[in-house]
Order: C-alpha cells, then sequence, then structure tokens
C-alpha cells in the first residue's frame, strides 16, 4: 500500500497547496461517491482510495511524513500485526463494521450521507403556460414551501460560537484510521466517524428556530424567465433552488416541467402554427383581402385569390413560433374556410338563381357575383 501516489489519486501536483488539495477531493469525492456512481463496486474503491489519501495530505504533520517516506505514518507494511488497538475488537470482525461505515454495505440507512458535504435534492414542479406566453416568453412568478438554510444561524445550527465541541469519539478529526489486514497486505482505512457522522464535532447549542437542523420549510417566491418559444416537455433549470445541501454542500437545483396549454384557435405543431379563416364565398369566388388574426397583436394580411376553395392553406414564412436559440421563426399556416350563408332573403335567392342559370363560363358570372356580395354584405 505504500506504492500509492495520493498526489496522483487527488489529481493534484506535488506542489498543490492545501485548497487544491480541499478542492480536488470534493470534486472526486462527488464523482466516485457510491450514490451515483454508475459503477458502484469500482466507485467503491476509488471512494476509498480518495478518502485515503485525502486524510493523509490534508493534515500537515502526515502529509510532511508521507512527502518525506513516501507513506502514511503508521502504515507499518511490511507489520502483519500492525495496530487494530481500539476499534470495535479488531479482528475481521472489525474489518466488517469499518467496511460497513465506510459504504453502508449492510445496509446501514442514510448514515453515510449525513458524514460528508452532500449535495442537496433537486426539486421539480410543473408550470403551465398560455401559448401567448410562450410564444412572447414571459417572466412568471412561482411560489413554493421548501427547506431552505435556516435565516437565524445561516445553516450553521447554532447561534453560539462554542455551540459545538469536538467530537470526543474521533478528537474533532470526523475520520477514525484503522488498519485492517487484507490477502494483499495491511491497508489503511479511513471511515467517518460515527459518533459524529464524520463531523469532527457535536451539537450542543442548536439553534432555537431550526432546533439545530439548518434548514428550516419556508415559502418563497421565485421570478422565473420564460424564454419565447418554449414547448411543453423542456425543463427550466433553477440552479441552487433544490434543497439546501448537508454540511456545507450545495443546493440542488429546481426544475420547471412546463405545459403549454392548448390555444382556442391556434394550433402549435413544433415551431408552426395553424389558423383557420373563415372567407365568405363570395370573396372566395372573386379574390379579395382579409386580416388573419394570430396570437396577441400579430395581424397578418391574406391576399385571397379568385376562386379559392375551401380547405387551401396559405403559408407564411418566418411568422410563426420563435425558435428557442431565437435564430429564426417557424411558419404560419392559414387555412381557409368558405362561409356559404344559410339563410338568404328573396333579392338574394334572386341573384343567386341568376347566377345559377347563368352558368359559370358565360354570361358576365363577374359583374353578376358583385351583385350578389353587394345583396349580402352591402358593398364589402
Ligand atoms: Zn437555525
Ligand atoms: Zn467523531
Amino acid at each position: 500500500m505504500s506504492q500509492k501516489d495520493y498526489y496522483q489519486i487527488l489529481g493534484v501536483a506535488r506542489d498543490a497547496d492545501k485548497n487544491d488539495i480541499k478542492r480536488a477531493f470534493k470534486r472526486l469525492a462527488r464523482e466516485y461517491h457510491p450514490d451515483v456512481a454508475e459503477d458502484k463496486s469500482a466507485a467503491e474503491l476509488k471512494f476509498g482510495e480518495i478518502n485515503e489519501a485525502y486524510s493523509i495530505l490534508s493534515d500537515d504533520e502526515k502529509k510532511a511524513y508521507y512527502d518525506r517516506y513516501g507513506h502514511a505514518p503508521g502504515a507499518n507494511q511490511g507489520d502483519p500485526g500492525g495496530g487494530f488497538g481500539g476499534f470495535g475488537g479488531g479482528g475481521f470482525g472489525g474489518f466488517g463494521d469499518l467496511f460497513e461505515s465506510l459504504f453502508d454495505l449492510g445496509g446501514g440507512g442514510g448514515r453515510r450521507q449525513q458524514a460528508r458535504p452532500s449535495r442537496g435534492a433537486d426539486y421539480r414542479m410543473g408550470m403551465r403556460l398560455t401559448l401567448e406566453e410562450a410564444f412572447q416568453g414571459v417572466v412568471k412568478e412561482v411560489e413554493l414551501t421548501s427547506d431552505v438554510a435556516c435565516g437565524r444561524c445561516e445553516g450553521r445550527q447554532t447561534l453560539e460560537a462554542d455551540g459545538f465541541a469536538a467530537c470526543t469519539t474521533c478528537h474533532g478529526t470526523g475520520q477514525l484510521h484503522q488498519q485492517v489486514r487484507t490477502p494483499f497486505g495491511n491497508l489503511t482505512q479511513v471511515a467517518p466517524c460515527g459518533a459524529c457522522q464524520g463531523r469532527g464535532r457535536t451539537l450542543k447549542k442548536p439553534c432555537p428556530e431550526c432546533s439545530g437542523r439548518g434548514s428550516v420549510e419556508k415559502k418563497r417566491k421565485l421570478e422565473v424567465k420564460v424564454p419565447a418559444g418554449i414547448d411543453t416537455g423542456k425543463l427550466i433549470r433553477m440552479p441552487g433552488e433544490g434543497a439546501p445541501g448537508n454540511l456545507g454542500g450545495p443546493s440542488g437545483d429546481l426544475y420547471l416541467a412546463i405545459e403549454v396549454d392548448q390555444h382556442k384557435t391556434v394550433e402549435r405543431r413544433g415551431h408552426d402554427l395553424f389558423v383557420k379563416k373563415s372567407v365568405f364565398f363570395t370573396d372566395a369566388a372573386l379574390g379579395g383581402t382579409v386580416d388573419v388574426e394570430v396570437l396577441l397583436d400579430q395581424k397578418e394580411s391574406l391576399k385571397i385569390p379568385p376562386g379559392t376553395q375551401n380547405g387551401t392553406v396559405f403559408r407564411f414564412k418566418g411568422k410563426g413560433m420563435p425558435k428557442l436559440d431565437r435564430s429564426s421563426r417557424g411558419d404560419l399556416n392559414v387555412m381557409v374556410e368558405v362561409i356559404v350563408p344559410t339563410k338568404l332573403n328573396s333579392k338574394q335567392k334572386k341573384l343567386l338563381k341568376e347566377f345559377a342559370e347563368a352558368g359559370s363560363q358565360e354570361a358576365e358570372p363577374h359583374s353578376l357575383f358583385d351583385k350578389i356580395k353587394d345583396a349580402l354584405w352591402g358593398g364589402h
């Protein structure tokens, strides 16, 4: 075990300072935490190594010793009888306990999670939007009730300077070192102290506001910037708005799952919009210009060529939904619905009969049609 290069394990240079070492340790510990890693057994081994390396390199005395002799103080490799003193009766039974406390192999519940700084949980919440809001983008306020760091103690769990006392079991280190015999030789294991959950201290005077939890449940309001073009199924991430972390770990994130409501008149398919426009049969036959109202104040002028049939679709390029990256917009499609009047007065009936008798290609259909149009809608 003396061949281990603790600097290499943490991926830091030999002249790295304390902060570099700490940062490297935190990053690796998160990455190889057996709770999150995909290959759990490999991660557990690596996690053990990382902890071991950090326990040496973060301790000035041990680091100096290691730098000089190439192994940790007390790591009497080659001496198989090396110290089991004082830890749970020793022997290989001790190894089992130790391993459990390191990795919860025996199903020890959430104990390990409390032992190290850990990131808070992510929250997920639904958010409904109208199509107009999705079209234009909107700043929305959301209200949620969740744990936040206690405002009175700012997450420190106590108000007193001496609110904590050093743990007597681990003498404030938060860790217990144990030499174990393995078929491969002696191995120094580092385990979080069970008495203080690895904190190195125990809470003597808890904050009265949060009873020492460091967090309280609170109703709060957040402003969410919703970008134009968002669609159902997208998630908006609010960094740091999730559950507070443990032992000073970072907070989780809040994810807002977007659901865009259906619109009464406008249908959305991806970036394209579809809308129906009712057109009088005279306009469809003679041609004309009509206004198409879409979303909010968007109004497009639609030129209908003479002889337009029911169901004809006209496309307005680039007049649909904005794309999320704002590079361009989808298209607007307008489908013409030709309206035929259901009630006719005697004059209208007479003119339509005349039209029918004249036949569509003979006589003067155009002027006759104009007369019909006037009769129907008074000179449209
Ligand atoms: Zn508090
Ligand atoms: Zn302790």
